[in-house]
């Protein structure tokens, strides 16, 4: 008995040594060409998965696939374009296969006192960063519901947590996706199919760096309030990623995961 008990324990161990794989898992990741979009890529491969990654420029995709390898295609898709989305999942779902993580990462941002943001701009920010994350979540979702499996990931902002000047309709539409995390795990959740955020800090990449420039103070404001000292890396949000996206976090939804070298804590 105590043998046979031992055996099942080194099994489970064995089993549960390889609940952060993605292999055999095929990953849709928006804004894959660039950023922190192309390490969650980096990584799923690593860690398994074939990935698609989408964008709107094709000569980026092209050079990211380069890198990437075999494991990863490039769709070339603007994912403010709504009327293109359920197509874009179908297409994939015919040619490549079921589409077992959505990774909604494409966004935009920009810097501007409130009252200079116009009702255009505040619009197309609020319509890539929310409208689109809705519309592409809802064509996969769908097809995951009827798989009865999925993960899905919205890749948010600390600034959907704390009052940061200058991005108030980046600031808007990153709650927006907070909110649609919780309603959409706990309706999703039945079907076994999960929906987590990840909220990243400031992390090294063009859209910071962007930030950054507009403002050459900001960069020591923002070390001076993040308590590890130092700026995030793309393939922390990559390995997070993964993370939420795997059988290790099979019991998570509806979670909202910081990954900000303790900005969240540190205010
Ligand atoms: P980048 O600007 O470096 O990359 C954004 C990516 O999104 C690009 O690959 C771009 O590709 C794609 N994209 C933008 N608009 C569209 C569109 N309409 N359709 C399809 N793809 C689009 O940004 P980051 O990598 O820094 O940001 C990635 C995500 O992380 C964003 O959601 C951002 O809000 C979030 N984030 C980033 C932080 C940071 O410090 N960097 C902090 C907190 C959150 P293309 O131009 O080819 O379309």
């Amino acid at each position: 008995m105590i043998a046979e008990q031992q055996l099942n324990g080194a099994e489970v161990a064995h089993q549960e040594k390889n609940v952060f794989s993605l292999a055999g898992k095929l990953a849709l990741i928006t804004g894959g060409g660039s950023g922190i979009g192309f390490d969650i890529a980096q990584c799923m491969i690593a860690a398994g998965a074939n990935v698609i990654i989408t964008g709107r420029r094709e000569h980026a995709l092209a050079e990211s696939i380069a890198v990437l390898g075999k494991s990863a295609q490039y769709v070339v898709n603007d994912v403010t374009e709504l009327n293109t989305l359920e197509g874009l999942v179908e297409q994939i779902e015919t040619n490549i296969g079921p589409i077992d993580i959505l990774v909604n990462n494409a966004g935009i941002n920009m810097k501007r006192p409130a009252l200079e943001v116009s009702d255009d701009d505040f619009q197309r920010i609020v319509h890539t960063n929310l409208n689109a994350v809705f519309s592409l979540t809802r064509a996969c979702a769908k097809r995951m519901i009827a798989r009865q499996s999925g993960s899905i990931l919205m890749i948010s902002s600390m600034a959907a947590y704390y009052g940061i000047d200058r991005v108030v309709a980046y600031a808007a539409s990153k709650s927006g996706v907070e909110g649609m995390v919780k309603v959409l795990a706990s309706e999703f959740s039945k079907f076994n199919v999960r929906v987590n955020a990840i909220a990243p800090g400031f992390i090294e990449t063009a859209m910071m760096q962007t930030a950054m420039n507009s403002d050459p103070d900001r960069m020591n404001k923002a070390l001076s309030r993040t308590p590890m000292g130092k700026f995030g890396k793309p393939d922390d949000i990559g390995w997070a990623a993964v993370f939420l996206a795997s059988e290790a976090a099979r019991y998570i939804t509806g979670a909202s995961l910081p990954v900000d070298g303790g900005n969240s804590v540190g205010f």
